[in-house]
């Protein structure tokens, strides 16, 4: 096939690239893995939660909270060359593995008219309740959630006559001979190898959470415990990261890191995310507790608990809670197992059914209930209600576990998506390892690298629909130049 524009990736960054593109006037063709039923990978399945004040404005800590974790233990005198001119920065800048400050400008500035887009796509936005009974920053979703985006915009695709060849999978970039990508080969049904030429590839084919290779490669062997929070993260397998990466692309975001998420391993629907644990305590399959359950607000500190619950053996711990539970109000939105509590009237009996040891599991509850302080509980705000004198401490909500129907839910980390990408400059374009643009390559969405560390929260699905949406805007402008 020959397209000016082939888009690889069916969610939320190449279903923006491709509208795009088509209505910036370019021919384009969409590359999706899945089949029809399934298309969308992650964005299918994702409620969406968009860290946005208002359709307009980012929430306020947007930009400094992206630049925050946006790299290691960064050189100062290399990072202080971003105040410079662009044109200025030296090549080992360009290619550096950091959240690069006009890309994270050019985000906050083009998330409102993004999603103002994406509202003329049919997408209507609201501030919905969460599964977050505290929280430190507004949450914009779409109503319907990801699946919303997915069928809005593929409507308009299909009706504006946009290909998208589903059950066929992108492996390799074309070169042309002058250095930039002509195409991409791709595997469809049976096997059947598919070209398709065109002057430009956008990737947006997610991370490499359905990789079980390259996550033992990236994030080690104890990716063994991790799976995809969804159906749809089984499909992002890091092919896109792979192919520009073997023809020279800068690499961006933390390889060693993914957003972590707690979830019930028993259970086989779509996030069943378990966030209720700053009202009771955790402990590891020994029966230990290993940190403090509730730091902060739940929304701005899961992610670090989940990941020292990977840390555990067989990466996974269970929340205890007590018949206490009932006095959070809305605390069920923060269970969405669909599998029930492990329960017992005595710590032994629960412990027993979760084949702890009993005396360890009750001398680690005795500990933490002789450690609660004095106080007012107050389950809607962030209460200073602390331990005093155990360790780990516990900062808020620490009422003694003692009320039965004891109750305990089992907790492993999912891999929601990878953090390790490509770098790209503020129009997308993929950069290589020398800081120069790959004429015809683009990367948005999780294929792009952009976190470290620890992610912002709500803000992935934003930046597939704001990169991808420059991505063919771009793409189909350098065509006509
Ligand atoms: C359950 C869940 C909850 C989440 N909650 C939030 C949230 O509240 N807020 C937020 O901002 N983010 C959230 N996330 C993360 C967010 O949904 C994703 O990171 C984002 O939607 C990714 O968009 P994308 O377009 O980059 O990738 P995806 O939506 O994953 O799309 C990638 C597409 O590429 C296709 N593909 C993969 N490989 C190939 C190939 N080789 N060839 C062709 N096609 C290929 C896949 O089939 C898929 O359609 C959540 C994710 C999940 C799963």
């Amino acid at each position: 096939m020959d397209a000016d524009i082939v888009v690889v990736g069916c969610g939320i960054a190449g279903l923006s690239a491709a509208a795009a593109a088509h209505e910036a006037g370019a021919r384009v063709v969409v590359l999706e893995r899945a089949p029809k039923e399934e298309r969308g990978g992650n964005t299918r399945y994702t409620e969406a939660y968009l860290r946005m004040n208002s359709i307009d404005e980012v929430s306020d800590d947007f930009e400094e909270k992206l630049a925050l974790f946006g790299g290691g233990h960064l050189d100062p005198s290399l990072v202080d060359l971003t105040s410079g001119g662009r044109g200025d920065w030296p090549s080992i800048l360009k290619s550096m593995s950091f959240a690069d400050p006009d890309v994270i400008a050019t985000f906050a500035e083009n998330a409102g008219p993004a999603l103002r887009w994406l509202r003329d796509k049919g997408v209507r936005f609201d501030f919905l309740p969460t599964a977050f009974i505290t929280t430190t920053t507004p949450r914009l979703l779409p109503i319907g959630g990801g699946l919303a985006m997915v069928e809005a915009v593929c409507a308009y695709l299909e009706a504006q006559g946009v290909p998208i060849l589903y059950d066929t999978a992108a492996r390799d970039l074309i070169m042309r001979e002058d250095g930039g990508v002509g195409g991409i080969r791709a595997t469809g049904a049976r096997n059947k190898p598919v070209v398709v030429n065109a002057r430009a590839v956008v990737l947006a084919c997610g991370g490499f959470e359905g990789n079980q290779e390259m996550q033992a490669r990236y994030l080690g062997p104890r990716a063994l415990f991790l799976r995809p929070v969804c159906r749809g993260g089984n499909y992002n397998k890091g092919e896109g990261i792979r192919m520009a990466l073997d023809i020279g692309a800068a690499p961006c975001g933390d390889f060693g890191g993914w957003h972590a998420e707690p979830i019930d391993p028993r259970s086989g629907i779509s996030e069943p995310s378990i966030f209720i644990f700053p009202y009771g305590i955790l402990v590891n399959r020994e029966g230990k507790r290993f940190t403090n359950e509730a730091p902060a607000s739940v929304d701005a500190c899961y992610e670090e608990i989940t990941r020292q619950i990977h840390y555990q053996s067989e990466g996974m711990a269970y929340c205890i809670l007590d018949g206490k539970i009932t006095d959070v109000p809305g605390y069920h939105r923060a269970i969405k197992t669909d599998q029930p509590a492990i329960t017992g009237n005595t710590i032994a009996e629960l412990a027993g059914k979760l084949g702890m040891p009993v005396s360890v599991l009750e001398q680690t509850i005795a500990s933490y209930n002789a450690a609660c302080g004095v106080g007012t509980f107050k389950a809607l705000e962030v209460d200073g209600l602390a331990t005093h004198g155990v360790t780990p401490e516990k900062s808020n909500w620490a009422r003694p576990i003692d009320t039965a129907p004891f109750q305990a839910y089992p907790i492993i980390s999912a891999n929601v998506f990878t953090y390790g990408g490509l770098k790209v400059n503020p129009d997308a374009q993929v950069v290589n390892a020398d800081g120069e643009v790959i004429p015809g390559l683009y990367a948005a969405g999780e294929t792009m690298g952009l976190f470290y560390k620890t992610y912002t929260g709500s803000t992935s699905v934003l930046r597939g629909a704001v990169f991808g949406r420059i991505a063919g805007q771009h793409a189909a402008r350098m065509m006509n130049q």
